[in-house]
């Protein structure tokens, strides 16, 4: 425990403080975590005021998913600094001294590093990887430089209206929904729409208003996923329905997934396709509603669900059959145990209860990572813990089993 009472480390926090419901305006993202598991869906956004004020559970950080962050705001930033200074392409002969003004790709890629390390400071799950996890993000600089040049090549980009950009209101921040007003004529970065009507909201990476019709473009760093041609549904769907932003109802005349292997041109719903994709969003909104605010949140524990789940450590469900639902697949397993006693100041003896490995009881040792993890130090004698990414060791019949604790291992005293 730390030494103010009312706060809680990672490995003691067990419920949230102050559960959540349904966002009041539901996004794409928010829709598919809660189909996919409503209880995953509810954890990751309670309130754990004990352990931090942020709202939600902290996320843990992934290397794939930083990587994807980090590509995605320098392409962000280098895009909108290309299209204020009027370079249509990347391959227009002004492009590089636009590039050159900011530092070039690597130092974007740097100093977004920075910022997001900046950001998580008060993450619990980042900061104690954070030195490795920086110097592991450091390390990619030359694949994420590649990322952002292919992302780039693939994109023209244009301006007609560098007012429109430049605006001092900020019409094309996210973050302006206090002074909402109609998309001018131009290129807009990052821009959240709202449909009053079904009460959705989307953060829109580009929004490219002609006279008349809007081209969305949305940059993924990710593979292609048929997802990510719904997601683009929905932003037709928001566009059409935002009547603040879009009063005219300028219709969407192009829906774009720029993927760093090049462009991906989505179908526009329109008419008839667009009334009946509203209605089937409304269906599937009112069913996560529904579930999330039931007294007991429904869990779907699947291996696909749970595999990656960011708050497996808090779920009854998936511990209580960690065979069934773990990954025992991988090089790590998640296991349950029994602290017994110390057999040296980076060793205990403990009791398999359960896990997703070869083993399922039994006495094995417990070893520290050598790394060092920040609950090591609060492990007694008789404390039953969860655990997950621990590397598992069969060695000569006369010995224990050896558990390891690796960098990722994540713990709670249950
Ligand atoms: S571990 Fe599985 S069942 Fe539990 S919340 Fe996560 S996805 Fe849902």
């Amino acid at each position: 425990m730390s030494a103010d009472s009312t706060q809680t480390t990672l490995w003691m926090t067990r419920y949230p403080a102050e559960r959540s419901a349904a966002p009041q305006w539901m996004s794409y993202h928010f829709l598919r975590e809660a189909e996919r598991c409503p209880l995953a869906a509810s954890l990751k956004h309670s309130w754990y005021r004990t352990l931090w004020e942020r709202r939600g559970y902290p996320n843990r950080p992934n290397i794939g998913a930083l990587i994807g962050i980090i590509v995605h705001f320098a392409a962000e930033l280098i895009v909108q600094s290309m299209v204020q200074a009027e370079v249509s392409s990347a391959a227009d002969p002004r492009a590089m001294g636009t590039l050159r003004a900011l530092g070039g790709y690597s130092k974007v890629l740097s100093d977004a590093i920075d910022d997001l390390s900046e950001q998580e400071r008060d993450n619990p799950r980042f900061v104690q990887v954070r030195p490795s996890i920086v110097r592991t993000l450091r390390s990619k600089i030359p694949q994420m430089r590649e990322m952002l040049q292919q992302l780039l090549a693939t994109r023209p980009w244009h301006n007609s209206s560098p007012s429109a950009i430049r605006s001092p209101e900020g019409a094309t921040s996210a973050g302006t929904q206090g002074r909402r007003f109609p998309l001018a004529v131009g290129t807009h970065f990052e821009v959240t729409l709202r449909d009053q009507g079904t009460m959705w909201t989307g953060r829109l990476d580009i929004v490219a208003v002609s006279g008349d019709g809007c081209t969305i473009s949305d940059l993924k760093t990710a593979s292609p996923v048929i997802e990510h041609q719904e997601q683009m549904r929905t932003y037709a769907m928001l566009w059409d329905g935002d009547a603040e932003l879009n009063p005219m109802r300028i219709p969407v005349s192009a829906l774009q997934l720029v993927y760093g292997s090049g462009v991906v041109q989505v179908a526009v719903p329109v008419e008839t396709d667009l009334e009946n994709f509203k209605a089937e969003m409304k269906t599937r909104t009112n069913a996560v509603r529904n579930d999330l605010s039931l007294t007991v949140i429904p869990a779907r524990p699947l291996k696909e669900n749970c595999r990656y789940c960011q708050v497996k450590l808090l779920c009854d469900r998936y511990w209580s059959d960690v065979k069934a639902f773990g990954s025992n697949d991988g090089v790590l397993s998640n296991v349950v145990l029994t602290t017994e006693e110390s057999r040296s100041d980076s060793t205990w003896f403990a009791k398999i209860s359960s896990s997703d490995s070869t083993l399922d009881s039994g006495r094995v040792v417990l070893k520290k990572f050598d790394g060092g993890s920040p609950f090591w130090p609060e492990i007694k004698p008789g404390i039953t813990v969860r655990l997950t990414d621990v590397l598992v060791s069969l060695r000569e019949p006369d010995d224990l089993p050896l558990i390891s604790l690796t960098m990722l291992s994540e713990a709670l005293f249950t």
